[in-house]
């Protein structure tokens, strides 16, 4: 068995993104069951400063790469550094965010440490000695426990906004060690980078989603959508019948194809619940459907359903909820 557990902690444009203290929550919990310590490996460009504070998710120690040249994520440069510091800590397991730079470096860093990989999951337990992680498969229809041969390593990428995240223990500061690596000259560069001005709550990382679907009948319509959004302090997203009818950006759709979400609240609204569109939020904690067609698939899902037709429904809601707003402040 290995000394440890090694989380991956994703720090992009001058921050950990909120997935590395899921990650880092659940590799402690992994830590503790196991009897080891936490550690974690941060690589990007001004993380020094920063590494510290993951100490308040339960994280002992942090290797950090730190270069002015790992300023925005390659895989390239950044994978071999990743897998020469993980090797250095000797883990019993390692544990990174399923984000879409992870799922894009998990897959290399396991090939690279010669592991198992595990992508996608949402439970790791450690019984009887032994690491098991749980992951959907059939496009989320079911669910399966992945276990390792002796000896192998697991690489285990967990799902954002699913594991429980500790609250930050303020006082609790993690040791940090700099580590010097030789940064691999990259084949491609990252020239420039577009960021969404917006103001936008992403999707992935969302407390509540409000999703139309082909019931919408029209891009303008969401406007009806964005207006509850607003009261809510809620994303907005869609299916991919709304997408590929052009009425809403493909960075919207929430699917197999798009992205998988897991707010606590998912309002799906004139969305009929294909096994494509479940995929990607039927791990959602609490599922609110409104569709006018009280068969549709859609309501098998749901905790709450609205049968109704969503141009009544939709602005009538968000009226009420301004008014219970307003009354309330
Ligand atoms: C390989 C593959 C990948 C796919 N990936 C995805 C994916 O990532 N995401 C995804 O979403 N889909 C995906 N799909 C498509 C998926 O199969 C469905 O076609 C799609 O999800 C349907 O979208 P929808 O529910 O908006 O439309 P529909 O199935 O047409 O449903 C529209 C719903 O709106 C309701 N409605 C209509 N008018 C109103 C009204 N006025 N008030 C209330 N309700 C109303 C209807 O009753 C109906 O239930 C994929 C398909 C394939 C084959």
């Amino acid at each position: 068995m290995g000394k440890c557990v090694c989380i991956i902690a994703e720090f992009r444009h001058g921050a950990f993104r909120r997935v590395s203290y899921e990650v880092a929550s659940e590799g402690k919990r992994l830590a503790d069951a196991m009897g080891v310590g936490l550690c974690a490996v941060a690589v990007g460009s001004g993380v020094a400063d920063k590494a510290a504070e993951l100490g308040r998710y339960g994280v002992d120690k942090v290797y950090v790469v730190d270069d002015p040249a790992l300023e925005n994520y390659l895989a390239e440069s950044y994978v071999p550094a990743m897998a020469d510091v993980v090797a250095k800590c000797d883990p019993s397991a390692v544990i990174l965010p399923a984000s879409v730079d992870g799922k894009d470096f998990s897959a290399r860093l396991a090939a690279r440490l010669k592991a198992g990989l595990a992508q996608d999951c949402i439970q790791v337990v450690c019984e009887n000695g032994r690491i098991k992680a749980k992951r959907p498969i059939f496009a989320g229809k079911c669910f399966g426990w992945c276990e390792w041969a002796e000896g192998a390593l697991p690489v285990i990428s967990c799902r954002p906004n699913v594991m429980d995240c500790f609250a930050p223990a303020e006082d609790k500061k993690a040791e940090v060690e700099k580590v010097e690596v030789s940064i691999a000259p990259a084949r491609s560069s990252v020239k420039s980078m577009d960021f969404d001005t917006s103001g936008k709550v992403e999707l992935t990382e969302a407390e509540i989603i409000i999703s139309g679907g082909r019931g919408m009948k029209g891009p303008e319509n969401y406007a009806l959508l964005e207006d509850m959004a607003r009261v809510l302090g809620a994303a907005v997203g869609a299916s991919r019948a709304a997408v590929d009818s052009g009425w809403r950006p493909h960075s919207d759709q929430v699917g197999q194809t798009g992205k998988v979400v897991n707010p606590n609240l998912y309002i799906a609204v004139g969305i009929s619940g294909a096994i494509q569109h479940l995929a990607g939020m039927g791990s959602s904690k609490f599922i609110v459907a409104v569709n006018k067609d009280a068969e549709a698939p859609i309501f098998s899902k749901a905790d709450y359903g609205v049968v109704e037709d969503l141009f009544n429904f939709v602005p009538a809601f968000t009226e009420e909820i301004k008014k219970l707003k307003s009354s309330c402040s």
